[in-house]
């Protein structure tokens, strides 16, 4: 095929030059045996358009000069007719022959440059994506390995203790296959996306799922005596959604969260929320009494690489909003609606249907 490629072109390329040598010819003998009155020889400018097309600048200036050459050689071989108007249309001729030359190789020129300009962004494009894809790993993957670190710590002091607390141990090895594992799905996960794969959907318990990642930043929450509240809507529907990608948008929400609420806040609370929304959706909302949102950093939540923490990255709300959206929701933000300042995250989420499997 590779080999192929080649020959045709140039096989196309012989071919042209062939057409293109009895158009100059039949312009020129069209040309000569006409009389002045008829300037055949602007037709060249089609010749050069094509040539243009076709071969390379050098042979296009070639062509042109060739095509120049013929013209005033037509004239001085034409038979009758008014002298000064065939001076006249040689002038005109030659003088659009140029003029479609230059245009014409203008026009390649800023094609050339136009088209290294996109190889360029689109190697730009690439790197940037990879960084990013970089970056996002991990930004997700740092939330297990975190708990991973936490749960080894408390594993060793069990079984420092004399006797070793062999039960509480074994629990906390638990624990640490378990954040494994989810460290290992989150990166399938992320690979997953950036190679513009769909969500996996599947069938699940919005509340268990939540609930499960409360359980990872209960070291966080407990440490910092904030308190966690639950109102879930009764008899919600399943969520049909990415159980995983979910899991991180909310570990994501909770985490901005409980950074947003000052160490010394006198009754730190989050509040998660559940209910339907329409006949079709969940919404879940993460309510915080933390700082709030300045204008400012509301127009730049879900910007990527935008932080206001000296730790952050900037990548949570814009790899959770990418995930939510990719499932047909919604995540925004607004300010506590009572009890002080503070944020409010929403997200929608699609809600499984009972004919669903
Ligand atoms: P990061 O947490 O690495 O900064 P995010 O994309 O998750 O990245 O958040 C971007 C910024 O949005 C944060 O730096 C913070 O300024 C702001 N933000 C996010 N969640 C909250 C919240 N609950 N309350 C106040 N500000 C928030």
């Amino acid at each position: 095929m590779t080999s192929r490629l080649p020959t045709s072109l140039s096989l196309r390329r012989s071919l042209i030059a062939l057409v293109l040598g009895l158009a100059m010819a039949a312009i020129f003998v069209a040309d000569t045996m006409t009389e002045y009155a008829v300037a055949a020889a602007v037709f060249h400018t089609a010749v050069i358009l094509v040539a243009v097309r076709w071969f390379s600048p050098r042979t296009v200036v070639g062509l042109t000069v060739l095509c120049i050459v013929l013209t005033v050689v037509s004239f001085a071989l034409t038979p009758g007719g008014l002298y000064r108007v065939g001076l006249v249309n040689t002038c005109i001729s030659i003088l659009a022959i140029a003029i479609t030359a230059y245009l014409g190789l203008k026009m390649v020129a800023a094609q050339t440059a136009a088209h290294a300009a996109q190889a360029q962004l689109l190697h730009i494009a690439r790197a940037t994506s990879l960084g990013e894809l970089t970056a996002s790993i991990a930004h997700e993957v740092n939330q297990p390995l975190a708990a991973i670190v936490t749960s080894s710590q408390a594993g060793q002091r069990w079984l420092g203790q004399q006797p070793p607390q062999l039960e509480k141990a074994n629990q906390a090895l638990q624990r640490i296959l378990a954040d494994a594992e989810r460290a290992s799905n989150v990166i399938t996960r992320i690979r997953g996306m950036a190679r513009g794969e769909a969500p996996q959907r599947q069938r699940f318990v919005l509340e268990d799922a939540v609930r499960e990642m409360v359980a990872l930043s209960q070291g966080a929450l407990e440490q910092r005596g904030i308190a966690l509240r639950w109102d879930f809507a009764p008899h919600l529907p399943d969520a049909w959604a990415d159980r995983i990608q979910i899991q991180q948008v909310v570990g994501n929400l909770l985490l901005n969260a409980i950074d947003a609420i000052a160490t010394d806040h006198a009754q730190p609370e989050i509040t998660i929320t559940a209910r339907r929304l329409g006949e079709e959706q969940l919404q879940l909302t993460l309510t915080d009494c933390g700082s709030g949102l300045s204008p400012a950093v509301q127009s730049h939540l879900f910007d990527a690489f935008w932080t206001t923490k000296s730790h952050g990255m900037g990548l949570g709300l814009t790899i959770s909003r990418s995930m939510i959206e990719a499932h047909g929701g919604r995540i925004w933000a607004e300010p506590r609606d009572r009890g002080g300042p503070g944020t409010q995250f929403h997200i929608s989420l699609p809600a499984a249907k009972d004919a669903r499997p």
